[in-house]
């Protein structure tokens, strides 16, 4: 038996209809591109990466633009909800259309309680953040959530210890790395940003074009100066260089983007 391809998760965001700056988000007329492109990609012989779709923060563009598009090709992707925020803050899914997703088949993972970083939790904040999350989205929908990503893409072994004793069995970061299968305990992501063309992206799934490796390193570095930063000096300095709208996710915006040319 062949084995089977190794998978590459991406990590959506919000999308909008119309072009913006902010790198965060993606055009919908672009993510339609997208879609169409990693359905031909998963059919490629021979088989390079095989591409899965991940949002985070349950944005409700998810809903409103991204569902239609996945629904109507038969796509299925995971959407992680930062649970505290569900029906309470402006711009984000509500319990009705988290439903919505759920019954259209598309699968519903946790993104914490308040989208607080976890690695700056202390003990009581991260059950919070990971097991009220669960148990509330679990009630809530009717189903068991055991996926997480995590906020910010921010880790270290007593989160994913945390994580795991909070019953997640698989956890979501934004390391970009592509995934034997089955995947194990982590999972690593790539964050697709809107100034990505569609070429460059076609190239992020031919393991021979080496753009993932290299995309690897640039991060294992950036990782590297964000530990001798800190994290609150490091996200000043990466949005004063990425034109970046103030928001909460700027955090994880710099957990997760690299400065190479996505062309
Ligand atoms: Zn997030």
């Amino acid at each position: 038996m062949t084995k089977p391809p190794d998978r590459l998760y991406l990590l959506y965001h919000e999308l909008r209809p119309s072009r913006s700056d902010y790198s965060y988000i993606v055009e919908t007329s672009q993510f339609e591109k997208h879609v169409d492109l990693f359905l031909e990609l998963r059919k490629r012989q021979p088989p390079g990466f095989y591409p899965e779709i991940t949002f985070d923060d349950g944005h409700l563009s998810n809903f409103e633009f991204a569902l239609p598009i996945l629904q109507s090709r038969s796509v299925m992707a995971w959407f992680f909800i930062t649970t505290g925020w569900t029906g309470q803050r402006p711009g984000y899914m509500g319990w009705p259309e988290l439903r919505e997703l759920q019954q259209a088949g598309q699968q519903i993972g946790a993104h914490g309680w308040s989208h607080a970083l976890l690695t700056h939790c202390d003990p009581s904040q991260l059950q919070k953040e990971l097991v009220q999350a669960r148990l509330t989205l679990e009630d809530k929908l009717g189903t068991s959530i055991t996926t997480m990503s995590l906020p910010g893409g921010r880790s270290n072994q007593r989160v994913l210890a945390a994580c795991r004793d909070a019953g997640y069995t698989q956890v979501f970061t934004s390391g970009p790395k592509a995934e034997p299968q089955p995947a194990g305990a982590t999972v690593g992501r790539l964050n697709i940003r809107g100034d990505m063309t569609l070429e460059w992206i076609a190239k992020l799934f031919q393991p021979e074009s080496g753009v993932l490796s290299s995309l690897q390193r640039q991060h294992q570095i950036k990782s590297t100066v964000k530990t001798l930063l800190g994290d609150k000096l490091y996200e000043k300095l990466w949005a004063l260089l990425n034109r970046q709208e103030p928001d909460t996710d700027a955090g994880e915006a710099a957990a997760n983007e690299d400065t190479a040319h996505y062309q």
